[in-house]
């Protein structure tokens, strides 16, 4: 069997390495259109304690300690300028995304695995030519490749203007902060992911946005006036930007399907969810291993990607519909920024409660898919 993996992100990179475990006489390869070096993004939060976690992917890791996650175990609300604190119930993983993404590369190339760097896209047909199998693992850059009809993306945008920023402040909960000024309301999300490292995204309305002037101003000045706003958290520490991560509407890119043919899409190329419920890298890690799992277990790919699809499927609306709800929460909190911090706090807990839980289907699914 001839795998190619384009992308070279978490899915695709869980996916080569557990697939090349199970089958280690498949040839497996992956294609990544960015130079080595270039990792978009500060840090994110991952479940629970590695290697205890399946779903994290610290736990595929010889030596997780290394890449210095932070374990977050309270979250914080600030509105009107005072703290709520509580529990998250569970404990969460801070790591940074770069240093992930490199340690997940280094352990494919160990394993065999050859990464290719600075790829140009291929047409289909070449690539139906060459592989058994085509996985996409690209996220949610969906234009330089044209897919099978059944598995076309369909594209819908935030309201909320947002940006990724880093600072040297440390976090040390999960903090939600609610800044108003006479622009409008500014909402920061804000954790701990390394040693020194903190992850800091602004959102807000396009009117606010646009009232504040962020568009005319450059990135520094516009990170200067963020800093202002957010300085009873901050204190002197600054926001930064990374090129590539500007301004922008989030994307929530959804199909329909998941495998067709000799294609097969995986993580934020086959949904992408909202970052305020914190859970796309556990869906990349859960359906690259449900992938590895009917590959191993099926006889043929046709039947590999039909049990994929009719597990896969279910468990994508779920999140598509937690990450949409917890989306629409936050774009609609001007109608709620009047309310005391423990009922903002409580509707805050109360956007997805009338889902089904997330954690549970993804439990569940993973449960399957590790199942020997
Ligand atoms: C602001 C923000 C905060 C987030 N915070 C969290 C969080 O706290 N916790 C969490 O779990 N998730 C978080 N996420 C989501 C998380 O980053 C993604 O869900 C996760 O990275 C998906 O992994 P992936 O491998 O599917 O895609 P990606 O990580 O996007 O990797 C895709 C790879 O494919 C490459 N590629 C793209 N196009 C091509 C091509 N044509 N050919 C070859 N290679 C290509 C890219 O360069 C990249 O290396 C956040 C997202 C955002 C935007």
């Amino acid at each position: 069997m001839k795998i190619l993996v384009i992308g070279a992100g978490p899915a695709g990179l869980i996916f080569a390495n557990q697939m090349k475990q199970a089958q280690p006489g498949w040839d497996i390869s992956i294609a990544e259109k960015n130079t080595q070096d270039e990792v978009q993004g500060w840090g994110v939060v991952l479940p629970g304690r590695p290697p205890r976690h399946p779903a994290n992917p610290l736990s595929y890791l010889e030596q997780p300690e290394l890449l210095h996650p932070q374990f977050l175990e309270e979250f914080k609300l600030v509105h009107h300028d005072q703290p709520k604190l509580m529990s998250t119930g569970v404990t969460l993983c801070g790591v940074e995304r770069r240093a992930l993404v490199q340690a997940l590369r280094a352990k494919c190339v160990a394993a065999g695995i050859a990464i290719r760097y600075e790829v140009a896209p291929v047409s289909k047909a070449q690539l139906e030519a060459e592989y058994d199998l085509v996985v996409l693992a690209h996220g949610v850059s969906h234009k330089a490749l044209a897919l099978p009809p059944a598995l076309a993306p369909r594209i819908a945008f935030g309201r909320n203007k947002y940006i990724w920023y880093g600072t040297t402040q440390p976090f040390d909960q999960m903090n939600l902060v609610f800044r108003a000024n006479d622009t409008g309301v500014f909402i920061g999300h804000a954790y701990r992911y390394s040693d020194t490292m903190s992850t800091f995204i602004v959102e807000c309305s396009e009117q606010t946005y646009a009232r504040a002037e962020l568009e005319m101003r450059t990135e520094r000045a516009a990170a200067a006036y963020l800093a202002r706003v957010f300085e009873p958290e901050l204190g002197k520490h600054g926001l930064f930007s990374q090129p590539g991560q500007s301004w922008r509407n989030f994307m929530t890119l959804s199909r329909d399907k998941a495998g067709d043919g000799k294609f097969v899409l995986i993580g934020d190329a086959l949904q992408s969810g909202h970052f305020s419920i914190g859970n796309g890298t556990t869906m990349a890690v859960v359906s690259a291993l449900l992938l590895v799992k009917t590959l191993a277990s099926e006889a043929g790919t046709a039947a590999a990607l039909d049990s994929f699809n009719a597990r896969v499927l279910p468990l994508v609306q779920l999140f598509r519909e937690h990450a949409d709800s917890s989306r629409l929460w936050f774009e609609t909190v001007g109608e709620r920024i009047g309310l005391g911090n423990a009922e903002l706090s409580a509707s805050f807990d109360a956007r997805r409660q009338d889902l089904p839980p997330l954690q549970d289907a993804l439990m569940a699914t993973l449960g399957y898919a590790l199942s020997r």
